[in-house]
């Protein structure tokens, strides 16, 4: 994820809610926010009113702290009335991490799209040792050199540590469906991009989007190559999405998983598109001679990278090129033994 502060969002809470603490954020919507242990150091989740209980979207990561907080919430922020529903908005650790915890103490019905209960059902069963081989021959792919690998092979994979088991059974969320909470119609639309089918949330009638990662403000979303499927190309997904999401109200106001509550979609929405396309000229001019993935890191990220950031930049610069390819701009350069390197098609 990047910083980029070109425009001036509107945002109507200057300060979070404190970890035990909400704050109303629309009629009926509790804003939580929970801490997480890395650069990105928060996730924001949000309780529905739905008249005898509550819905939850999102659940913090597996860890004593986020159990403690809940215990705190139990008390407090549910006055009384239980959680029914959980939605996971998508598979990673900060958002399903307490799900199947929150869930089994609730008696809770667990609902996400079909494909990220898949990609989270497949993550927790891969064992640290195959995880790690598979990974290190992506890293050694993109030009990481021996002793950042050799990192990379200690810290393993820790997915099922983050995560526990993802509930099941679970209820299907898809494309189109409509679900009624506490008297308010909310319409699924699925983002791509960031994730495989991630889950968002549109209140038309109120105009409330709960955007998840796919629009969040002040960072874009991290929009990744992943070492399962090396040729894919995310960003196309993502550019597909923020022109999809156009279609919401000018008005809408967007509640999402990191950062504070804002107003101004459209002119997010476009800001990320200009973004995007910001990194592309630059991957292209970066190309004129080859270059690995890890020698095009210093040239799209213009500051010091922590390893957990480096994972990511890799998967997003590889997103960038793998794009370029798609459309024909670069060249992907395989020579055996060697990194991969992309190169400039046009003169
Ligand atoms: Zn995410």
């Amino acid at each position: 994820m990047s910083t980029q502060p070109y425009v001036e969002l509107t945002y109507p809470f200057a300060e979070p809610p404190a970890h035990d603490s909400y704050i109303e954020v629309a009629p009926g919507i509790r804003w939580l926010r929970f801490p997480l242990p890395f650069a990105l150091n928060h996730i924001n989740l949000y309780l529905l009113d739905d008249g005898d209980g509550w819905v939850l979207v999102d659940t913090g990561i597996k860890s004593e702290i986020s159990y403690e907080l809940w215990r705190k919430h139990f008390e407090t922020t549910l006055e009384g009335r239980p959680i029914t529903r959980v939605i996971g908005t998508h598979f990673h650790p900060d958002h399903v991490g307490c799900a199947e915890w929150l869930v089994k103490h609730w008696n809770a019905e667990f609902l996400t799209s079909r494909t990220e209960w898949l990609t989270a059902t497949m993550l927790q069963s891969e064992t640290a040792i195959n995880a790690t081989a598979f990974w290190g021959e992506y890293y050694r792919a993109a030009g990481l050199d021996d002793e950042t690998l050799r990192a990379v092979a200690t810290r393993g994979e820790n997915y099922a540590e983050r995560v526990g088991q993802i509930p099941r059974p679970f209820t299907r969320l898809a494309d189109g469906d409509q679900i009624e909470i506490g008297g308010r119609i909310w319409h699924i639309i699925i983002g791509t991009g960031h994730s495989p089918e991630l889950i968002t949330l549109y209140s038309a009638e109120d105009r409330l989007f709960i955007s998840s990662d796919q629009v969040l403000p002040g960072i874009s979303p991290n929009i990744s190559v992943q070492a399962p499927e090396p040729y894919a190309d995310p960003l196309t997904e993502f550019l597909d999405s923020c022109a999809k999401l156009t279609a919401l109200d000018p008005e809408t106001y967007v509640l999402p998983m990191h950062g504070r509550p804002f107003y101004r979609l459209h002119e997010r929405l476009e800001e990320l598109v200009r973004h995007h396309g910001e990194r592309l000229a630059l991957t292209i001019e970066a190309c004129r001679t080859p270059i690995t993935i890890v020698e095009l890191l210093p040239i799209m990220f213009k500051r010091k990278l922590d390893f957990q950031q480096t994972q990511f930049a890799i998967g997003e610069a590889l997103a960038h090129t793998n794009h370029l390819v798609v459309l024909g701009d670069l060249e992907r350069i395989v020579e055996p033994g060697q990194p991969l390197r992309f190169q400039s098609s046009i003169g």
